[in-house]
């Protein structure tokens, strides 16, 4: 195995948002220097990065600068090409391995990848052009979703297909194929694990964290759902079989659904830190952007265990909408901690921050996020 890469060595980062800014700041807390490349500037990653190179993730002489500039390479962002990352293995490693972007940024391919390691997943059928539509549809049943295969996120490209929906139109919608058409999963709720895997393949994991959504985007995770405990089992063995089936080095998130039965589907897969861990980076020893540092850098994984009852709420661009919100009214709560990512601009669904807040129990700790998010608008 590799030597670890100790502090004072670089880390490079693809990508430049809020994720890559919490991994940035858990490596400067750890003594490393970051480097971080995007094509933007004064981004949420390079105001707490030494260096940041703004270049497109096509442009491969920008990509072999960087990676010769750095001792690992991670990405933040799924959406790296997988050019980039084999370009940039040719000079440091790359962790997680660029296989593992290049199953997980295409629907098709991951669910493929699901079904290969034996992972329930909701009934699909891969739909590659327009005249191929209807004959899944036919297969699957309706309601039904269409995703595009790829570049889809937060709902982002996908569309609900009704028995009497126009096939033509839906297609249309999500920009043409490939893509998935998934059967409509009516379940009871959603949840993730947020595991990590470190270079000697030992593994670790936060539980399972209920998350509730909001037009697709995730508004509320809190830590320690409280399922049956051969569920919560279950999970956590998905989550650790996933990681060893795709050689995954680093953190990676699975979004399940639970459905009315109680049975569990993996709805997608995160190779990297995802909105649903942000809690842990109060709530646990080692968090999951101290995990991914960790686990990148060849040194063993930290503790994960949950101190106190704890959720988490995200602010989106709207909270801004009023007017400047009502920092002072959402602190005033000693529970609550705040996170904002420096971005300028609120735009609305743009992800500006988050709250973490912890509570006498799992509900009172979601009370608590949302009554201060509810204060910023206080005028
Ligand atoms: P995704 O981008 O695939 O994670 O989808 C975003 C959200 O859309 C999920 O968190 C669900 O709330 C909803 N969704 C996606 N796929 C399905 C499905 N097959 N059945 C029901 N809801 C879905």
């Amino acid at each position: 195995m590799s030597a670890p890469i100790l502090p004072g060595a670089t880390i490079g980062i693809l990508g430049s948002g809020q994720l890559g800014r919490m991994l940035a700041q858990s490596a400067r807390r750890m003594g490393y220097r970051v480097h971080t490349l995007s094509p933007g500037a004064d981004t949420p990653t390079g105001q707490i990065a030494d260096h940041e190179v703004i270049a497109d993730y096509d442009d491969l002489s920008a990509i072999e600068a960087f990676a010769r500039a750095v001792d690992v390479v991670t990405f933040e962002f799924e959406n790296v090409a997988f050019a980039a990352t084999e370009c940039a293995a040719q000079y440091a490693p790359v962790r997680p391995g660029g296989r593992v972007l290049h199953t997980t940024q295409n629907r098709l391919r991951e669910k493929q990848a699901l079904s290969d390691a034996g992972i329930p997943t909701a009934p699909y059928r891969a739909v590659h052009q327009a005249d191929e539509l209807a004959a899944a549809v036919a297969a699957i049943g309706t309601p039904a979703v269409l995703k595009t295969a790829g570049f889809g996120y937060d709902g982002k490209g996908q569309t609900r297909i009704e028995a009497d929906t126009d096939l033509a139109q839906a297609w249309a919608s999500i920009g043409g194929g490939p893509a998935v058409l998934e059967g409509f999963v009516d379940f009871a709720a959603e949840l993730s694990v947020v595991a990590a895997r470190g270079l000697d393949g030992q593994m670790s994991d936060f539980g399972v964290i209920e998350n509730r959504h909001a037009q697709h985007i995730l508004d509320v995770s809190i830590a320690d759902m409280p399922l049956e405990p051969a569920q919560i089992a279950l999970a956590r063995s998905i989550a650790q079989a996933v990681m060893a089936h795709l050689d995954v080095v680093g953190v990676l998130c699975i979004e399940f659904f639970l459905t009315q039965q109680g049975e569990l589907m993996v709805n997608e897969l995160a190779p990297r830190p995802h909105n649903s861990g942000h809690l842990t980076i109060e709530a646990c020893p080692s968090s999951q952007f101290d995990q991914q540092l960790r686990a990148v850098c060849g040194l063993p994984l930290g503790a994960t265990q949950r101190q106190a009852p704890v959720a988490m709420v995200n602010l989106l661009g709207e909270h801004w909408q009023e007017h400047t919100p009502n920092w002072p009214a959402a602190l005033d709560d000693p529970q609550v901690n705040l996170h904002l990512y420096g971005k300028a601009e609120p735009r609305n669904g743009r992800k500006m921050g988050h709250i973490t807040a912890f509570g006498q129990d799992r509900e009172d700790a979601a009370r608590r996020a949302l009554a201060a998010r509810s204060a910023l608008s206080n005028g």
